[in-house]
């Protein structure tokens, strides 16, 4: 449904060479922040600092939706490279175009809780917690403090609660989106119902640019997060064991196992039970028949508490500093080899892959009832190679390495990788096409085009 048209002159009309690029024809009401001006270093940078040099030509602080519509009728005109940015945690820092303009989303930071719960589209994970929390409310989503729910969740969204509610996506009932023309579009499965199915899992910064979500909230339960520890030495008995469990756990039961790089690598298991801590108990014995476990650490508490335990938030949040890394991911549909997997991380110098359970919610969907396709994998594995102290090209060379030796395909949109091979099939499957048909018709002139952009 489209909500109002702006007046808008085509870009194709009246783009030409030597345009003089008049900021102030942006009329925004929040505020541009130019090269030259004291914060812009500080507005710049991407929490990926490998792209920390990255230097766009503008940055607008958008206090309205109208300041968004502006900023794409702007970019459009100019033919100027333009990317929305919410939480800036893209890992291949595409929310910073070169020589582009940042539309900043922070400010629309607004939730209104309820069954029904509206959140703007530049709220952090701590923001949106803390807000449907004190109502009694959760929207699943990821456990780092500042990542933003305007990249987040039109990925997919993978929360330690996953498997009982679905992906953050799962949730999404409507949305509030600027597409390229200027227009404001609300979109659910009535409305623009082929928008609607491609901002859940085609990945941010295609199609349009979000201003605010509407979720289906679920009612705050308690929850128990819990870690488990194994013995030294028996890292590919504990992911052979814990892969084997996946099988057939209940939807409360959501768990990750994490082999950290370096010599020697070392395993960790931990999760999250949905309800109270005496059901969790048969599930973890089962796993413990598996493999040694040297000691349980479980930690029952409210949701709040528990989303702001994962958040590292339970003393406030520590501030966002960035850091300096190569990632990627992969979808496991089958199990991998446990005794290859740690033997790369045993090759490997800094870093960790971190696999995260699917199925229970997530399984139930159809791979092309939304866009997010990978609906039959047992995990994902997430990639991550530390980057400090060495430059871009070792620590991608490091990362390719591992994500190729793996032996599973597949990968998650929100872990982009700049150097994924074949990213259209690995991110989006069977759902490709469609996806492409989409961004087309939204947005004819390739206004939001970025590298991996569909
Ligand atoms: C430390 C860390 C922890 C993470 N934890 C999790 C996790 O637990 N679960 C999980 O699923 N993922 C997780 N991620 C991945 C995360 O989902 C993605 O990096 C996500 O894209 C970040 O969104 P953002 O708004 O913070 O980033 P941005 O850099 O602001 O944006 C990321 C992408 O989305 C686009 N975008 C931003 N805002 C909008 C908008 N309003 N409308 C349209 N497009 C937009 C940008 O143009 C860019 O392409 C994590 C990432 C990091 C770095």
């Amino acid at each position: 449904m489209e909500i109002r048209r702006r007046t808008f002159i085509g870009a194709a009309g009246l783009a030409f060479a030597g345009w003089d690029r008049d900021w102030r024809r942006l009329r925004l009401s929040g505020r541009l922040v130019l090269p030259g001006d004291p914060d812009y270093d500080a507005r710049r940078r991407p929490f990926n600092t490998l792209y920390a040099s990255r230097r766009p030509a503008a940055i607008a602080l958008c206090a309205t939706e109208d300041d968004v519509a502006r900023c794409l009728e702007f970019a459009s005109r100019d033919r100027l490279p333009v990317a929305a940015r919410s939480g800036r945690h893209s890992y291949a820092g595409y929310s910073v175009p070169e020589d582009g303009l940042v539309v900043d989303v922070s400010a629309l930071n607004a939730v209104r809780p309820g069954q029904v719960t509206e959140v703007g589209a530049g709220t952090s994970m701590i923001g949106l917690y803390e807000a449907v929390g004190a109502a009694g409310w959760l929207v699943p989503g990821g456990t780092c403090a500042s990542v933003g729910i305007g990249g987040l969740a039109p990925g997919g969204g993978i929360s330690v609660v996953g498997r009982e509610y679905g992906l953050t996506c799962d949730r999404m009932v409507g949305a509030r989106v600027v597409t390229p023309d200027g227009s404001v579009r609300w979109v659910d499965e009535e409305h623009e119902p082929d928008l609607f199915w491609a901002l859940r899992g085609g990945g941010g910064g295609n199609f349009g640019v979000v201003t605010s979500f509407h979720f289906a909230a679920v009612a705050a339960r308690d929850l128990v997060p819990f870690e488990l520890r194994t013995p030294a030495g028996a890292e590919a008995d504990v992911f052979g064991a814990w892969q084997e469990w996946l099988a057939d756990l209940p939807d409360e039961l959501w768990t990750a196992c994490k082999l950290e790089m370096g010599r020697p690598p070392s395993a960790l298991v931990s999760g999250c039970w949905v309800g109270p801590p005496e059901g969790l108990t048969p599930w973890l014995d089962r796993f413990a028949a598996k493999v040694p476990v040297v000691s349980r650490n479980l930690r029952p508490m409210d949701s709040l508490t528990a989303m702001r335990y994962y958040a590292n938030c339970l003393g406030g949040c520590p501030p966002v500093l960035g850091n300096r890394f190569a990632a990627s991911s992969r979808m496991l549909r089958r199990p991998v080899d446990p005794a290859a997997a740690v033997r790369l991380v045993d090759r490997a110098r800094s870093g960790a892959i971190l696999f995260d359970s699917f199925g229970g919610a997530i399984g139930r969907v159809r791979p092309d009832e939304t866009a997010f396709p990978h609906r039959d994998a047992l995990a994902s594995a997430q990639i991550f190679v530390n980057g400090t102290g060495i430059d871009e090209a070792t620590a991608r060379r490091e990362l390719a390495e591992v994500r190729d030796g793996l032996g599973a395909g597949g990968g998650y949109v929100n872990y982009v990788d700049p150097e994924m091979p074949d990213w259209r099939t690995a991110y989006y499957g069977h759902n490709y096409p469609r996806l492409h048909r989409v961004a087309r018709r939204y947005d004819p002139d390739r206004v939001l085009a970025f590298p991996q952009s569909v």
